[in-house]
């Protein structure tokens, strides 16, 4: 049985996962950490009966008096950082789907786990139809170098553009053989009206209510359009590669950035 704490727990994601853990019988849910919901049993606030498992407010004291295999934080950029941090000084492998972590914070998290020898996961997207779609258009972008990508989200997203759009433009980058040639002379009426710009690559984000996860990636060549589309219609779209990194974080003595290094 792998002992896990969640991050995050009372927030949409954490309390997912904890659905997730709950249900898997090869994992034990030995703690929960929020601000939020402190002392409240965690089995009732996903419509379970009582779990025994309360709220805790203190990372630190979950990781000493819990002794947890691994961490899964759904938090914030960097609070989930020092969350995966502490976890990687006490031996703990953390899974980190929270978005928004800068470079740096990554290099620094990487070099904890190579100096400990502990694996971790950090992935902008765990749900599988999304690593698909990058991989997809990896292959896309040998044939088509002009690209850009839509990403949209629900409106209580706090961060743009999405981990996931951030990670589909380095995949496209790696893979192109050659870059763009068409010229960009369109004039921004509106600034940033043509989106956000990594590397020649325009990323655009739609926050609006009613929408969960979504991205389009649109490659366009002479007389044709190549669209790959994913979405994500409910959070438990992300449970089973949640729980496909968590399987598999404690057989890793790195840092990997992506599920796609994982399937
Ligand atoms: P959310 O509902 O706001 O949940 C985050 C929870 O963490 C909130 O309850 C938040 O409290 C809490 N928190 C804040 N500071 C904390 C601390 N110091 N210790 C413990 N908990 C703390 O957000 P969400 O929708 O679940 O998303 C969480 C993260 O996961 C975001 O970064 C999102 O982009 C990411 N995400 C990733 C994937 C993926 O597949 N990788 C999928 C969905 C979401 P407050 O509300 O008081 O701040």
């Amino acid at each position: 049985m792998t002992r896990v704490v969640i991050t995050g727990a009372y927030g949409r994601m954490g309390r997912e996962v904890i659905k997730g853990i709950l249900s898997a019988d090869d994992f034990t849910l030995v703690g929960a950490v929020d601000v939020n919901g402190v002392g409240e049993d965690i089995g009732p606030l996903i419509g379970f009966k009582e779990q025994g498992i309360l709220i805790s407010d203190n990372l630190d004291t979950e990781l000493q008096n819990k002794k947890p295999d691994i961490l899964i934080d759904f938090t914030t950029a960097d609070v989930g950082f020092l969350n995966c941090f502490n976890a990687i000084l006490h031996g703990v492998s953390p899974v980190s789907g929270t978005t928004g972590m800068s470079d740096s914070q990554i290099e620094q998290l990487r070099m904890l786990c190579a100096e400990k020898q502990i694996g971790a996961v950090l992935a902008p997207n765990f749900a599988l139809g999304a690593v698909i779609m990058m991989r997809l258009a990896g292959i896309a972008a040998q044939y088509f170098p002009d690209v850009e990508i839509i990403e949209l989200h629900h409106d209580q997203k706090i961060d743009a553009p999405s981990g996931t759009s951030l990670g589909t433009a380095d995949v496209i980058l790696a893979a192109q053989s050659k870059k763009s040639t068409s010229q960009d002379n369109s004039i921004e009426k509106l600034k940033c009206a043509r989106g956000a710009n990594k590397n020649g690559i325009h990323i655009h984000s739609v926050r609006l209510p009613g929408l969960i996860a979504h991205q389009e990636v649109i490659f366009g060549g002479p007389g044709q359009s190549l669209t790959i589309r994913h979405d994500s219609y409910g959070r438990e779209s992300f449970i089973p590669g949640v729980l496909l990194a968590a399987r598999k974080v404690r057989s890793l003595k790195c840092l990997v950035n992506s599920l796609n290094e994982l399937i």
